[in-house]
């Protein structure tokens, strides 16, 4: 087992020691390729004090002997709640935690069935709360896909032009993103331009893009198992003066943003740095979305930076930062970089330029 994998299951037993529960069933499948490196589509991790069990099915027996180590491996043979109960018994386990946000509800009451005697905990943000911190072999995956992102979109700009159908644009950058290498994109690609661009998560339609619009590019690739997210918008053509007004708001609350990200500030003040900025300018009743997110092995992870979050930042954490102006009828802008925060503020990990013209 790699050296990153071995502490990362000494940490989740840490971790576990602080919760009333003896075990862990990890059902996340994102959380079980933290953990293993297990790519398949079904498996299930059980970690005791003692043991590290890895539970799959005939499909992925080679994949799992070539992906998985340092686990027990077990390929079940009925279903795999029988083989938990196994373990769960043999290992005398009275209070099996599991994760209350990824089980569903007919799993828990087919485990309950089986484990008479044994209390089912519900348990949060166990192994998310590792997740959070990023070690280096993770920085080093999540800037391989900003590479292939990057290469894709810039050998794309050629797209960005008048007549070009957004779909049409969106196709030709996913052909170059995975011609860098990426297996498919992190989600589905956003170009919407014009007044699709006021739409926060306008996915490429058939719309053709026009002269004198706004236009807003989100868009991600993936490495080896982790994703990036990154946006870039403009207008086709050139900014009029309002445009580019609002352009250069935008970025200005952006930087303000990543000025303020720094261990051990709350994510929701580094939200308020650019949503003050942009509700000083009169554009507050535009952003109405949160500035950011951590991104890893899911686009969308934790630390939460919006006013609601309760996240506080520390090293190793990486996150969007997003902020954006839409006014229906008009179009919109958002730019988005991905940071990663260090012992003493951040450093930027998205290299692409910002232009406010394509
Ligand atoms: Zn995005
Ligand atoms: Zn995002």
């Amino acid at each position: 087992m790699p050296v990153y994998r071995q502490n990362r299951l000494a940490r989740l037993r840490e971790a576990l020691n602080k919760t009333d529960a003896d075990a862990l069933l990890v059902t996340s499948i994102h959380n079980v390729f933290y953990l293993t490196g297990f790519t398949g589509s079904s498996g299930f991790v059980l970690v005791t004090p003692e043991r590290a069990v890895f539970i799959t099915d005939f499909r992925y027996k080679s994949q799992s002997a070539d992906e998985v180590k340092g686990y027990e491996v077990v390929i079940q043979k009925g279903r795999w709640t029988e083989d938990v109960a196994a373990v769960v018994r043999e290992s005398g386990i009275k209070r099996l935690g599991f994760e209350g946000r990824d089980m569903a509800f007919d799993t828990h009451a087919a485990l309950a069935k089986k484990l008479d005697g044994v209390e089912l905990v519900s348990l949060k943000d166990v192994v998310e709360g590792l997740r959070i911190i990023k070690d280096e072999d993770e920085v080093a995956r999540i800037t391989e896909a900003i590479r292939r992102a990057e290469s894709g979109y810039t050998e794309n700009l050629s797209n960005i032009v008048p007549g070009v159908v957004e779909r049409d644009a969106s196709l030709g950058m996913e052909f170059r993103v995975r011609t860098a290498g990426s297996l498919k994109m992190a989600f589905d690609t956003i170009i919407a331009s014009g007044y699709r661009a006021a739409l926060p998560h306008g996915i490429a339609s058939e719309k053709v893009m026009e002269a004198g619009e706004t236009v807003v590019i989100d868009f991600g690739a993936e490495a080896h198992g982790y994703q990036c997210d990154m946006t870039r918008s403009g207008v086709i053509g050139g900014p009029d003066e309002k445009q580019a007004d609002i352009y250069s708001i935008v970025l200005d609350a952006q930087a303000r943003a990543i000025a303020a990200v720094k261990p051990g500030v709350p994510c929701k003040d580094v939200d308020a740095a650019a949503r003050d900025y942009i509700a000083s300018k009169g554009y507050g009743d535009y952003f109405g979305h949160g500035l950011g997110h951590g991104v890893g092995v899911e686009v969308h992870e934790a630390p939460g930076v919006s006013p609601m979050s309760e996240d506080v930042l520390a090293p190793g954490m990486v996150l969007t930062i997003e902020p954006g102006i839409y006014i229906p009828g008009w179009g919109g802008f958002r730019i988005e970089d991905m940071v990663l925060v260090t012992e003493d503020g951040c450093r930027v990990m998205t290299g692409l330029p910002k232009v406010n013209r394509f």
